[in-house]
């Protein structure tokens, strides 16, 4: 194989089970690129390339791959915000640096039993709040198709990894879309599954009841690949489902027939990019010429997603953040008494939109404000679900937007974070109505950015979902080859930063 830097993981696995291609020749591959774009796109916070090396020399001393291990000699980039034993865990926040897990995540855990080798830890917001990665308090990550924006957020180290070819893969989470917006900005694949369906342990909570670990991919068959190693009921989480996984890696290649689509009406409103309306268009008509069946359905409440949104995640957030008191782990700062360390600990170590939430939270939920924000918004999030339950009677899977803009500007919304939370309007319902969601590339703009789709489908449905994507992304012709890697990217050492 004269490339190893521009394949699937799917045909890297293939490649590697066949004995054609060693784990430490791979391992060696990505680390050499990685020494080469990562000063421009500063995807990883950290990378231990001699523990990488021996995780690939340990799988070769061991032989050949088994029966359940469909990524042997893999390497899979992993969010850092998901738990990987002995190594570092900083949720991109101050708080927790220099902080490293005593433990493993299961999703992390199955990974690393399927073979895969787990490669670095990457850039996000802080504890996953933001749509730009530009709240992490170590550094900006680039996207690297325009080394001046953002590649997305909050799991904007995953996307701009992936896209820059520093890993064939990454895992992230997805609270409103940090999954989804980032691979839309970098011309990838993201998977939201289902609330659940893999287990959430070891994930460091944000929004506990919208929090869902997913893949960040070159191809839907990847993702699908991704979902069957980490999908599945675990013991350690309560809330993870006990519903069988299906062979999603199977299923994704099957043909999909009699597909009915649902727009959802005036779903491009005031504020979308003519560039993401033309693409979203040309998108539904190439798909209906395809043959599927395109109903416009009414989703009334979806204009409270945000709002609801928005008071819902700061509340969680602001409960489960209590716990970074300078107390049992994390940065301490000494203070006179007990409130004075808190004090000190949580003002030093947080950072502003942190801090935002964390007071929009504890005002959401105290005394006298419950009733009018708290539950009003719960209240809300039942009734987008039951629009959602009643869309899906009509029609298999709704098709919107990724995002409302292409990759924006770095510096663009930094000051203002209203600007940030509106540009989820086409990620939060997914969330808070428990459903599964896929976003997938599918075009360009005029000024070379990458314009993502997404399909979103019910509760378990994401057999149908990864079946309808992988069809589309026939259809519409992705992934195309060398996608990943235009000019810009693959260009990356040469490229600038103005
Ligand atoms: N951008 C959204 C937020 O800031 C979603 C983040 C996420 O999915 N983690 O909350």
């Amino acid at each position: 194989m004269d490339d190893l830097i521009g394949q699937s993981i799917t045909t890297l696995a293939r490649h590697l089970r066949s004995g054609e291609i060693r784990p430490v020749e791979v391992v060696e591959a990505y680390l050499r690129r990685v020494e080469e774009v990562e000063p421009k796109v500063q995807a990883f916070l950290s990378l231990d390339s001699e523990k990488v090396l021996q995780q690939a020399r340990t799988l070769e001393e061991k032989g050949s791959p088994t029966e359940d291990q469909p990524l042997w000699g893999v390497p899979i980039g992993i969010k850092d915000i998901l738990a990987e034993k002995d190594a570092p865990l900083t949720c991109g926040s101050r708080i927790l640096e220099g902080f490293r897990s005593p433990y493993e995540a299961t999703a992390v855990e199955r990974l690393r039993k399927a073979g895969a080798i787990l490669f670095g830890r990457l850039n996000m917001d802080e504890f996953a709040m933001g749509s730009s990665t530009e709240n992490s308090a170590y550094q900006i990550t680039r996207n690297p198709w325009d080394l001046d924006r953002t590649p997305g957020g909050s799991s904007g180290g995953c996307a701009a990894a992936v896209a820059a070819g520093e890993c064939p893969g990454a895992v992230g989470t997805d609270t409103g879309g940090s999954v989804r917006q980032p691979a839309a900005f970098c011309g990838l694949v993201g998977l939201k599954p289902t609330y659940g369906r893999i287990s959430r342990y070891g994930l460091v909570a944000f929004a506990s009841s919208l929090d869902q670990v997913g893949p960040v991919t070159r191809s839907v068959e990847d993702a699908a690949l991704l979902l069957q190693v980490m999908a599945g009921h675990d013991p350690k989480d309560s809330t993870s489902l006990p519903d069988p996984v299906p062979n999603y890696v199977e299923e994704v290649q099957k043909e999909s027939k009699e597909i009915r689509l649902g727009i959802p009406k005036g779903v491009i409103g005031e504020g979308v990019d003519p560039e993401v309306r033309r693409i979203f268009e040309s998108v539904t008509d190439r798909l209906g010429q395809a043959g599927a069946q395109m109903e416009e359905i009414d989703l009334p409440h979806l204009d409270y997603a945000l709002a609801a949104y928005y008071i819902i995640a700061p509340a969680e957030a602001s409960a489960n953040l209590a716990r970074y008191d300078g107390v049992r782990y994390g940065l301490r700062v000494p203070g006179a008494d007990p409130n004075e360390m808190y004090k000190k600990t949580r003002g030093r170590g947080f950072g502003r939109e942190v801090k935002r939430r964390i007071i929009l939270g504890t005002y959401a939920l105290s005394s006298g404000y419950y009733d009018a924000y708290y539950l009003q918004a719960l209240r809300v999030r039942r009734v987008i679900r039951e629009d959602f339950d009643r869309a899906f009677q009509q029609v298999d899977l709704i098709l919107v937007p990724t995002a409302p803009t292409p990759a924006f500007r770095l510096g663009e919304k930094v000051q203002d974070p209203v600007q940030l939370y509106l540009s989820d309007i086409y990620t939060v319902p997914c969330n808070l109505a428990g459903l599964c969601g896929i976003s997938l590339p599918a075009g360009v703009t005029k000024e070379g950015l990458p314009v993502g789709i997404q399909f979103l489908g019910a509760p378990l449905e994401e057999v149908r979902l990864l079946r309808v994507a992988r069809w589309a992304e026939e259809v519409l012709g992705w992934p195309k080859e060398g996608w990943w890697a235009p000019e810009n990217v693959s260009d990356l050492s040469s490229a600038s930063i103005k």
